[in-house]
C-alpha cells in the first residue's frame, strides 16, 4: 500500500442563517503518486490543485454540504472531471449554495471508496448536518470527520438543520467505536484522537 495523505489550509468564509464568518478549513487528499480523492472543496480550485498535482482524481468526497465545504465542488468537479459524492439527506443545504446543479452520485453508510490501493470507509453520522459523512480509513488509522467531532467535542449545532441531541448519539454510535488510537483529521483545527475525545465526551 503506498497511500499518502496530504493537507492544506484554506481560508475564506461560511454564511448560513444571514451570518458570515471568517473560517480556515482543512483540506485532506488521499493518494498515491498517480491518483487520489480530495475530501471537501473548500473555498480556493486553485489552492486544492495546487495539493492534488499532476495526479488524477478519482472522486470529490464531501463529508458535508455547508457552503465553506461544498462552494467549489463543481468548480472543481469541472477541471478534474471527477464525480462529487455527498449524502442525500444534505440536500436543503447543498441547494443553499448551489441552485442550479448537483452532486454525482449518492454516499450511504458503509459505503467502501477504493483508492491506492486502500479503502475509505463512509460513515454517517448525523447531527452537524443531516447528510454528514465521515471517511474511516482503517488501513491508514484514521478518520476524516468533517465538522462532526473536533479537538475538543462534537462540531457546532447552533445554527439551521442540526442537531445537539442527534450528534451526541451519533458519536457515540459510529466514532467511538472505532479504535482508540484513531488518528482524527478534522473539517477546522488540530487532529485529535478517539481515544481523546471518547475520554471527554
Ligand atoms: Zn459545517
Amino acid at each position: 500500500m503506498t497511500a499518502r495523505i496530504d493537507h492544506a489550509v484554506v481560508s475564506g468564509t461560511f454564511s448560513l442563517d444571514g451570518e458570515t464568518h471568517q473560517v480556515d478549513n482543512n483540506l485532506w487528499v488521499v493518494g498515491d503518486y498517480s491518483q487520489c480523492v480530495v475530501i471537501d472543496a473548500p473555498h480556493d480550485v486553485d489552492a486544492i490543485l495546487k495539493i492534488v498535482g499532476d495526479r488524477m482524481v478519482k472522486a470529490i468526497l464531501c463529508t458535508h454540504a455547508h457552503d465553506d465545504h461544498v462552494r467549489v465542488a463543481p468548480a472543481l468537479r469541472d477541471v478534474v472531471h471527477a464525480p462529487i459524492l455527498l449524502h442525500p439527506d444534505d440536500r436543503p443545504l447543498w441547494e443553499l449554495t448551489h441552485t442550479d446543479e448537483l452532486w454525482d452520485v449518492d454516499l450511504s453508510d458503509g459505503q467502501e471508496i477504493r483508492i491506492a490501493g486502500t479503502t475509505l470507509v463512509a460513515l454517517h453520522p448525523p447531527g452537524h448536518a443531516p447528510g454528514a459523512v465521515c471517511f474511516h480509513a482503517p488501513e491508514l488509522g484514521c478518520v476524516f470527520t468533517g465538522d462532526t467531532l473536533f479537538q475538543g467535542g462534537p462540531g457546532a449545532t447552533g445554527r439551521s438543520f442540526s442537531d445537539a441531541d442527534l450528534i451526541k448519539n451519533s458519536i457515540r454510535d459510529r466514532l467511538l467505536s472505532l479504535p482508540d488510537d484513531t488518528v482524527v483529521h478534522t473539517g477546522h483545527g488540530d487532529d485529535t484522537t478517539i481515544g481523546a475525545e471518547a475520554a471527554t465526551l
